[in-house]
């Protein structure tokens, strides 16, 4: 047997594409499965987004492109944050990615090795702690509680540093709580982090403007005095129903301590993906410039779907749901089941036909939760909740 590096028997995956797998299979074989599994928004990308990607390609652009990203793209980027966050970002700072994945690989993978810690949320991406694994750094999670409102807490985050933490991943809105934290909390964090200037932070905020109820986010962005040492991962795929083109961006530091980081990910970027395909990229120009009614639209659904998850899950037998206020995820505490939360998961898929995700699948205090993705109309979202309700009172 040829050997690998011990590093590939630590990287992990993301359950939700193996449930996703197992419920197209299922459906395959004529099972009717509603899939509230995977994180993908159920709408088309807009057809001025489609429109611009053919149109580029129409017009010759078949060849690489910078590494670091077309500067039109970039600047549309810095435009964007501009509107969003109100804070000004050169395209200098500027990288755009295949997806918002490579982001969070290029920066575990900067700050990640031997003797090393990087604090992530638990529950949280998946992607985070295996990455973390991957490069031998130690995973330290953040643990992220119901009571708080599926919110971190600066205080126990900013307890968990040590002389070896390198690395501090946020993620708010949260994926798979729903969680956004509040202003207050993250200005709490930032004034602690003075503390502890040899930590870099990772604030990944692909749902930032997914949020509800008229709550606003924070972006990390908005703190000046921790932009040097800052890294920003977002991206098109949640926001303009994305998820198939892998497009993606972050926002490096360039200046101060983070002096050399943005030429490092240029250069990872060379040496593993050259660069992202130029109609994806005009594309992305399109999805930033053009109009956001389509945007409004996917909300406005995702906001009459979350109270019809959130009530119908309350009125479960043995299950518990706080209201999320991001992203499209419901995370409801399913202990007065008397279910462990995997095989209430599989269970669920194989013997009522709902695809969901067991909450261990995103960390260790994940259990006694399931998460389900409201990326789906709401006849199925009430079909599912039907059955599981039949399934929980068989
Ligand atoms: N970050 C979070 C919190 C996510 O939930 C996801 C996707 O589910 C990603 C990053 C990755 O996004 P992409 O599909 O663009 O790689």
């Amino acid at each position: 047997m040829v050997q690998t590096i011990s590093a590939f028997d630590r990287i992990g995956e993301e359950n939700a594409f193996a449930v996703l797998a197992r419920a197209t299979a299922l459906a395959q074989q004529g099972k009717d499965i509603i899939n509230l599994g995977i994180g993908q928004p159920d709408f088309q990308t807009p057809a001025h987004i489609v429109e611009a990607a053919i149109k580029a390609l129409r017009d010759g652009h078949h060849g690489y492109t910078p590494a670091n990203g077309l500067l039109a793209t970039r600047e549309a980027v810095a435009r964007r944050t501009l509107t969003t966050t109100g804070v000004e970002v050169s395209p200098e700072e500027i990288m755009i990615m295949p997806g918002g994945k490579p982001t969070m690989f290029a920066a575990i993978l900067m700050f990640g090795e031997a003797g090393a810690q990087i604090l992530y949320p638990d529950p949280g991406f998946p992607i985070y702690r295996s990455m973390i694994e991957f490069t031998g750094a130690e995973p330290v999670p953040v643990p992220i509680r119901e009571e708080n409102g599926f919110a971190f807490s600066a205080d126990e985050t900013l307890s968990l540093i040590t002389p070896q933490t390198r690395l501090l991943i946020l993620n708010s809105p949260a994926n798979p709580t729903g969680g956004v934290t509040p202003r207050a909390e993250i200005e709490k964090l930032v004034k602690g982090l003075d503390d502890h200037p040899h930590v870099a932070i990772l604030s990944d905020e692909i749902y930032d403007v997914m949020t509800y109820d008229g709550e606003a986010h924070t972006s990390l962005l908005q703190f000046p005095e921790i932009r040097d040492r800052l890294i920003v991962l977002n991206g098109w795929s949640k926001t303009w129903a994305m998820t198939g083109w892998r497009m993606g961006w972050s926002i490096w530091p360039n200046s101060g301590r983070g002096q050399g980081l943005y030429d490092k990910v240029r250069k990872l970027a060379v040496n593993c993906w050259s660069c992202v395909n130029a109609p994806s990229q005009f594309a992305g120009i399109a999805a930033i410039d053009g109009p956001q009614d389509e945007v409004a639209r996917m909300m406005a659904a995702f906001d009459r779907r979350r109270t019809l998850v959130v009530d119908g899950l309350n009125a479960l037998p043995g299950v518990s749901c706080i209201t999320p206020k991001g992203a499209f995820y419901a995370f409801p505490n399913i202990a007065g089941t008397g279910w462990q939360a995997k095989k209430l998961a599989s269970s669920l898929l194989e013997d009522a036909g709902v695809a969901l995700i067991g909450g261990p699948d995103f960390g260790v205090l994940g259990e006694g939760y399931i998460r389900l993705s409201y990326a789906n109309s709401e006849e199925n979202i009430e079909r599912a909740l039907q059955r599981m309700r039949s399934f929980l009172e068989g």
